[in-house]
């Protein structure tokens, strides 16, 4: 057996029923789900890195509303757990879809007869190639920040998404610049008013940590790191993905964050073309940093490094030369409501895949850890339904956006149309907040529960979820529905 895992030598041609590329949430899910309900094929999982994501402790908190543990494991678990998996370390440089093969970068050629492709996304890096601009998404890029941050005196954070919001919260010992495009921090997950609410953690000492952290930690295994070249294709981190590296500058400070509002990076520059500018000249008490980033509001900052962490862009190139798949605005492959992308046979889930059906009035989209998981799952599963020529309807995790997670120690629960997306001016928001304890939005349209932000140990969230489902008509509650003396849980019941 080669190192790829497959018998016999190259140019070998493997011939599998099912084939789902990715080793991360999406594909391990969408294999593991494939290996169940068909024991008796084998099913192949293709994957760039040498560990492969898997989902434990699954804990359904409300109906729609997941929790589970994340762990990176060698791929040898899951053929354990189903020896009708295959796992083949090798990337996919290419796909002919009409002869339904994949060539991977090893020169084998892997049939199939139905595929899902899982690759997952990569940062979408402001400013390419520069040493001193990096973008977080896997274990080794995690690694690489933290080094940089180690000696570091201040970085420079552009971004306003999920990934930014923690990272000016964790980092300590370092000032942080933290560039953002829109009026208020957060935007991603948050109005201006939850904003307002959350600013002043970055103004306090952090708590210590008192809980141990029961979520997933990513370390590498020396002996299973990736060969050169192979490390940019990695699994996206998820929830908790700084607990086990120390995110610590140079300087003896906790939190010291400034944030630069309604701007972009308009230029970055190395410090030797910079002292030589005459932007220099005209900000000589700017000092000597590594590196200078120009703002798009006129102010220059220097600084020892810069990190880009402005969303991200799904890995479908290796799949698009001589196929006709659809793409979607953001470049992911567009699925329809039975995760089938536009080549026959060839299913996408995860950050891959752009959903491209009529959403339920109550969800959307978001690039995330519980998406991939549903995603996988689903597609498996109408993969299976396909195969067995059954009729399959869509899952009704995909009735309700909801996530949890938490963002500066508060517990974080996102309900539907949490930021009132797409309603327009259709609606009204009914808000109530109790400073450095909760902050709870409810937004209604028509008198009916949209969607609901959650911040803190509320305990709204069933009830709200309950309500959001089931769109009854509040228009008579008005305010009471959020005063805080009546409990809305016996309201309802
Ligand atoms: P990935 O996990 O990216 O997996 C893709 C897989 O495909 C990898 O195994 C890769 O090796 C493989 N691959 C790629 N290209 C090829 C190829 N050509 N050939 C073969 N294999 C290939 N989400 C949350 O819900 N909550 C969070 O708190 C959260 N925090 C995050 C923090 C960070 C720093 C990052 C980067 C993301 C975070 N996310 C979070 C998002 C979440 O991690 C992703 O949505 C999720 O991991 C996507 O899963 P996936 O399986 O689609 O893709």
């Amino acid at each position: 057996v080669d190192k790829s895992g497959m018998a016999g030598s190259s140019p070998a041609e493997k011939h599998f029923r099912f084939v789902v590329v990715g080793g991360g949430i999406s594909g391990v899910t969408c294999a593991e789900q494939l290996a169940f309900q068909f024991p008796k094929e084998e099913v192949a999982l293709l994957t760039a890195a040498p560990l492969v994501k898997t989902v434990t402790n699954l804990r359904q908190v409300s109906k729609t509303l997941e929790d589970f543990d994340v762990e990176e494991q060698p791929s040898t678990i899951l053929q354990e757990k189903y020896p009708n998996l295959k796992v083949i370390h090798s990337a996919v440089k290419d796909l002919d879809a009409k002869q339904h093969v994949l060539q991977t970068e090893d020169g084998h050629n892997v049939h199939y007869h139905k595929l899902c492709v899982c690759t997952g996304a990569r940062p979408k890096v402001v400013i390419k190639e520069n040493p001193h601009v990096l973008g977080i998404r896997d274990t080794d890029s995690a690694q690489e920040f933290q080094k940089q941050l180690s000696k570091a005196k201040r970085m420079l954070v552009i971004g306003n998404g999920g990934i930014a919001l923690e990272l000016v919260y964790e980092v300590e010992g370092c000032e942080v610049i933290w560039a953002i495009k829109d009026k208020a921090i957060g935007n991603t997950f948050f109005d201006a008013g939850a904003a307002q609410f959350l600013i002043p953690s970055l103004e306090v000492e952090k708590p210590e940590k008192t809980l141990p952290c029961k979520r997933a930690r990513y370390t590498t295994d020396k002996a299973t790191k990736p060969e050169a070249g192979a490390a940019e294709l990695g699994s996206a981190l998820g929830p908790d993905w700084h607990q086990d590296i120390s995110l610590r500058g140079a300087e003896e400070v906790s939190h010291n964050v400034h944030v630069e509002y309604e701007c972009e990076i308009e230029a970055v520059h190395s410090q030797q073309d910079f002292i030589q500018s005459p932007l220099y000249t005209q900000n000589s008490d700017l000092g000597v940093w590594p590196v200078y980033a120009q703002l798009t509001n006129g102010k220059v900052y220097g600084c020892d490094f810069i990190v880009s962490a402005t969303g991200v862009i799904p890995n479908s190139e290796p799949f698009l030369q001589g196929n006709n798949f659809e793409l979607a605005e953001d470049r992911g492959l567009r699925v329809d409501d039975q995760m089938r992308t536009s080549e026959p046979d060839v299913y996408a889930a995860g950050d891959v895949c752009s959903a491209g059906w009529e959403p339920s009035p109550l969800w959307q989209q978001m690039r995330l850890w519980t998406q991939a998981r549903q995603m996988g799952f689903y597609a498996a599963r109408c993969i299976a339904a396909h195969e067995l020529e059954e009729a399959i309807e869509l899952d009704f995790c995909f009735e309700l956006f909801s996530h949890i997670t938490k963002f500066f120690n508060y517990k974080v629960v996102l309900l539907g149309k949490f930021n009132a997306q797409g309603l327009g001016v259709d609606h009204e928001l009914l808000v109530r907040c109790s400073k450095g304890m909760e902050y709870v939005k409810v937004v209604l349209s028509r008198g009916r529960m949209m969607g609901a932000v959650l911040i803190g140990e509320t305990d709204l969230e069933e009830t709200f979820e309950n309500l959001i489902l089931n769109q009854m008509d509040l228009s008579s509650y008005g305010e009471e529905l959020l005063n805080p003396d009546i409990d809305i849980e016996d309201y309802f019941d």
